[in-house]
């Protein structure tokens, strides 16, 4: 029999889901390696010393021994546990949307460290609790881009043309902006404020310390989560898998499959 071979990597638990007796299945998102999925054994026995460390949502120091399948968690250190994101269940509920979107939205074991800063970072920002309206939609319009999945805002999608403060609209089945010409032939096409252009925009381009005293006033936080939810649906809408997901989505946020 071959001897394993062991490897260590920090990373933060994105998803868990129960596996035979007694096993469960992690997703875990890496700093070098990417998102992977790896096997704990015995976690689910109240015998198991790593259930502690391994909750979703923890940053842990794991080792791994390759499998054939799956790589076999050997060890585990919590890091992070962030537990008053977990004190509170609207703080709770977002942070395990970020880690879910980040699972639908990456593919295995492609390295990807932005994107493990951005989710780091984002849990943080939801764990200290201000702005964090602005870290969510930090967050989305930032894994789309990293996703490869960047929603087009300085041109119309349908023609091309600049797009000018007046009349615009957003349309995530087109991927972007579109002007008032285009909007009707852009499937879901909804207006969109010149506020809301301006704020996506400047999350698109700026860096989160220039974005994170944004205050947004209730109608344009909901216009903006809106808008990018509906984008989000669309991108996972060609993964089958996130179909109970999209369905949350879409009840959280009331969108209707299309609009126009
Ligand atoms: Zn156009």
């Amino acid at each position: 029999m071959a001897v394993p071979r062991l490897y260590k990597t920090e990373a933060v638990i994105i998803r868990q889901r129960k596996f035979g007796e007694a096993d469960r299945i992690l997703t875990l998102l890496t700093p070098a390696f990417g998102k992977i999925e790896a096997k704990a054994r015995g976690v689910r026995k109240t015998t198991s010393r790593m259930s502690g460390h391994l909750q979703p949502l923890n940053r842990c120091m794991i080792q791994l021994a390759r499998g054939r399948m799956t790589d076999v968690i050997a060890g585990c250190e919590t890091l992070e546990s962030f537990h008053r994101l977990r004190e509170d269940l609207d703080r709770l509920s977002e942070s395990l949307y970020v880690a879910e979107l980040v699972e639908r939205m990456l593919p295995e074991r492609v390295p990807n460290y932005p994107s493990y800063r951005l989710l780091l970072d984002t849990l943080r920002r939801l764990e200290q609790g201000d702005g964090r309206e602005i870290a969510l939609r930090y967050f989305e319009i930032r894994l789309l881009d990293q996703g490869g999945f960047r929603p087009e805002l300085e041109q119309c999608v349908g023609c091309g043309k600049q797009i000018e403060a007046e009349s615009h609209f957003f349309a995530p089945r087109a991927g972007g902006v579109t002007c008032p010409a285009c909007a009707p032939d852009s499937g879901g096409a909804r207006s969109l404020t010149l506020n809301g252009l301006k704020v996506l925009r400047q999350l698109q381009r700026e860096p989160y310390n220039k974005n994170a005293r944004l205050r947004l006033d209730a109608p344009l936080a909901q216009e903006l989560e809106r808008h990018l939810r509906s984008y989000v649906v669309c991108v996972l809408e060609r993964d089958v898998n996130s179909a109970a997901f999209i369905d949350r989505l879409r009840r959280e946020s009331q969108l209707t499959p299309a609009e126009v």
